[in-house]
């Protein structure tokens, strides 16, 4: 029995992970965590027999613990790192969302713990950090990520020096072939309208203004150590092709299949197994075509900044991510129009130079001051907004897929 702890539990790929382990007969679970849904993570709980659970939001984990008495509840999110360290698991699933996941792969990696990584915020924000430290301890990542999944397999299947590109496929999201000026007034709703997988709701808006692809090249270099100059994107909107490499000889190989993540989720849990998974096989002439374009980095300039942020190095890719995740959070607010995302993302890399990183104190630090200043200009794009449109998004906690 491989023994496999959750931390995002309560999420899109958390819970469709607890849906590959429940039809497991490897896989057990022995730790999980949220942020506050104290009545989800609780039925979990029950359902899979954990008696050690931790939520990040304090008030939360003492509603939870109140009800809970068939175990321990740990607290913030320093209870999040100690479920881990404690736990005596094989694997865990880091499944959070954002950059509160570089803890918790921080814990496990230092642990030697293998992890299974679909937090990709992790890497974009510590990723040499975070690469040293496995290397260091021997901990394995298995990238859960459809498309990193798609190129490990691909990858670790060939001799060295023959992969000489890697490609990212990218749905194109909600928004592919509108113009800039279509974008001013689109709603969360369609924002959070993914046309090919059904996520939570950052990475949703991410797939929509393309920061996700940007995430995921930065993801994508650190996993795999290769140069951002030998990694590209191609969109292609039925999300079929997952990834493919090209191979010194003029061959190229992709990985294909129907989106569900149970796929890569089941792939990095059960690894190097391949147990079944309940998903349709691949009909092509059903699918009937396949095509591809390139990113128009022009309307979506958040694939250009991922890019320049991960050229500058440093703490350019924390700046990065930090100022995503707050200008994410005002338009799912409706304080944000949508192509205040980029613009909050493109003034807070100006007002921040890039530093050097040398622990991990310095991405805490620069996280915590690309906050502050995202802030201030999200709330200064929102005056903009309030005074030319009153007509905004209504505000809403983000749903989960
Ligand atoms: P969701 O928003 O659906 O779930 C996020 C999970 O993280 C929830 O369990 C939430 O707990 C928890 N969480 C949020 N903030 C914190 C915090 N500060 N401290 C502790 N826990 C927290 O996200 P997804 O499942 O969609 O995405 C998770 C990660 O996987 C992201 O990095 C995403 O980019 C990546 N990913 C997701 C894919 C998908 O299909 N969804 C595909 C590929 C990658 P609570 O419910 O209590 O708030």
């Amino acid at each position: 029995m491989r023994r496999v702890l959750i931390v995002g539990s309560t999420g899109s790929i958390g819970t469709q992970a607890l849906d590959v382990i429940s039809r497991s007969d490897s896989l057990e679970v022995v730790g999980l965590a949220a942020h506050s849904n104290a009545e989800l993570i609780l039925e979990q709980a029950a359902a899979f027999d954990v008696d050690r659970l931790a939520l990040a939001d304090p008030d939360a984990a003492a509603r939870a613990a109140a009800r809970w008495t068939a175990g321990e509840v740990l607290a913030g999110p320093e209870g999040l790192v100690a479920l881990i360290t404690e736990s005596e698991c094989d694997l865990v699933l880091n499944a959070l969302v954002g950059s509160a996941g570089l803890g918790p792969t921080v814990a496990a990696l230092g642990e030697g713990i293998d992890l299974a990584l679909a937090n990709k915020e992790s890497l974009v924000v510590g990723g040499e950090l975070v690469m040293a430290l496995a290397e260091a301890t021997g901990a394995k990542i298995l990238p859960v990520d459809s498309e990193h999944s798609a190129l490990f397999q691909l990858v670790e299947a060939q001799s060295p020096g023959t992969v000489e590109r890697l490609v990212l496929t990218a749905s194109g999201g909600p928004f592919r072939g509108h113009e800039a000026a279509e974008l001013e007034g689109v709603t969360r709703e369609e924002a959070l309208a993914h046309p090919t997988w059904d996520m939570g709701g950052k990475i949703s808006v991410d797939s929509a203004t393309l920061m996700n692809k940007g995430l995921e090249l930065i993801e994508a270099h650190h996993l795999f150590g290769v140069p951002y100059d030998r990694i590209d994107v191609v969109v292609h909107p039925q999300s079929i092709v997952h990834s493919l490499i090209h191979l010194n000889d003029g061959s190229s190989l992709a990985h294909l299949g129907y989106p569900d993540m149970r796929v890569p989720i089941s792939y990095a849990l059960h690894y190097p197994e391949r147990p079944d998974v309940p998903v349709e096989t691949l009909d092509l002439a059903g699918v009937g075509e396949l095509t591809f374009e390139a990113p128009d980095t022009g309307v979506f300039g958040c694939l250009r900044l991922a890019k320049q942020a991960a050229a500058t190095g440093g703490t350019a890719p924390c700046v990065l991510n930090a100022a995503n995740e707050v200008a994410v959070h005002a338009f799912l607010a409706g304080e944000l129009r949508f192509p205040g995302i980029a613009q909050v993302i493109e003034r807070t890399l100006e007002e921040l130079p890039p530093g050097p990183v040398g622990h991990f104190a310095d991405l805490l630090a620069a996280d915590a001051q690309a906050r502050e200043t995202a802030s201030m200009l999200a709330r200064e794009g929102a005056g903009a907004t309030r005074g030319e449109d009153q007509a905004a998004q209504a505000p809403g906690r983000t749903p989960s897929a």
